[in-house]
């Protein structure tokens, strides 16, 4: 263990410029945000400061990080990896993953980290496959489906060009490619700042400055003491989510917002289902982002743009499947861009080798920014 790294505060935002501590920087330029939440995660690996990192991604917060920064991440299936130690942000989201250089090291810290564990109720009783035995040459066989709501209006023309790129990377070593559709993507940034929040609301309540962490100092009462200890302690993105969730779950409005949410989750996880058993593919490919990454200051002050990055992951985390970012090359010849690749529950060995392939075509885990200059 070499240290902790910097991430937005309870891992809420995507450019880890809501940290309590201090900015971090895109190591390919350093006016840019590394994205977030897992943005010190990111941004020590494409930096060399360490050979891998651990991040959390309950709504992209490993994969946007890792598209930003040239770096592999992965969030594993719901249940893959043990979540205990770590601080729920949003306890039916949530998983732990790993940010490396390339693919292989990726499948060496999965099976590290993989695994049934008592103290997570959540934890699946699944067997941990040897997934460095998943990087195979050659895609043959293999379907990669193309969902044709992650191609939209908004998307970064040079994203889609090096996104589209990859796919034909891997057409090119035997996939099937298919055109598949995910119609309920529209709905999943409202959906999951519904449920992300709501989850959150409730997880947090336990920061009353009674059994642990930060205490006010100044109170006559009991009363006194929760509110001042939450007023001080929590940042500004933080006390927002505390209130959306509390809005969410109260008397009267849980049918309206929460239950919907949880229904149209369904309908997501149904899109997803239906793509992988249906249609029968195997991968997805997709953006993980829909702009390579913005600079430090553009979205701080906007909430709405900010959550809206995150339009491309959050689906993932809501049907609870496994996905990955691999880089795919560098837009305007510096900036990182990462293809998403996304798989049906506890196919982790899929991404991993799709995710090999395209390394192998693109020969970008050589590549690495210039630190010196
Ligand atoms: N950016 C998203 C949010 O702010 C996702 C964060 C995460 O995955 N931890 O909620």
């Amino acid at each position: 263990m070499l240290g902790k790294l910097n991430m937005d505060e309870f891992a809420m935002g995507s450019s880890t410029e809501n940290s309590a501590f201090m900015k971090t920087r895109n190591p390919w330029d350093l006016d840019r945000i590394p994205g977030g939440s897992s943005g010190g995660s990111a941004a020590a690996v494409a930096a060399r400061i360490c050979v891998a990192s651990l991040g959390s991604d309950t709504g992209g917060s490993i994969r946007q990080p890792a598209s930003h920064c040239g770096v592999v991440g992965m969030k594993p299936t719901y249940g893959r990896v043990s979540r205990f130690g770590l601080v729920a942000f949003a306890s039916s989201l949530d998983q732990i993953g790993p940010l490396t250089r390339d693919v292989r090291d990726c499948a060496i810290l999965l099976e590290a980290i993989s695994g049934h564990d008592p103290r997570d109720s959540t934890s699946a009783d699944v067997p941990v496959p040897r997934y460095t035995e998943s990087l195979v040459k050659g895609m043959k066989g293999l379907t990669v489906g193309v969902p044709s709501e992650y191609f939209i209006e908004g998307l970064d023309p040079e994203v889609e060009k090096l996104v589209r790129g990859g796919i034909e990377a891997l057409a090119g070593q035997g996939a099937e490619i298919r055109e598949v559709s995910l119609p309920h993507t529209q709905y999943a940034v409202a959906t999951y700042y519904i449920i992300a929040p709501a989850e959150a609301s409730s997880n947090l309540s336990r920061y009353d400055g009674v059994k642990y962490g930060f205490r006010a100092s100044d109170y006559s009462s009991l009363m006194e003491m929760y509110q001042a200890t939450r007023t001080e302690g929590f940042g500004d993105e933080v006390k927002r989510r505390i209130m959306i969730g509390t809005y969410c779950l109260s008397a009267g409005y849980y049918d309206a917002f929460y239950r919907k949410a949880s229904q149209v989750r369904t309908l997501i996880t149904r899109d997803f289902k239906n793509a992988f058993i249906e249609e029968g593919c195997d991968v997805l490919a997709a953006p993980v982002a829909p702009t390579p990454a913005f600079r430090i200051g553009d979205k701080v002050d906007d909430p709405l743009q900010m959550y809206l990055s995150d339009i491309f992951t959050i689906p993932v985390n809501l049907a609870g499947i496994p996905a990955m970012s691999v880089p795919c090359g560098l837009a305007g010849g510096r900036l990182p861009v990462g293809l998403q690749l996304m798989a049906d529950h506890f196919q982790e060995e899929k991404l991993l080798r799709a995710a090999y392939n395209l390394e192998l075509a693109t020969g970008f885990a050589n590549i690495s920014p210039d630190l010196e200059g």
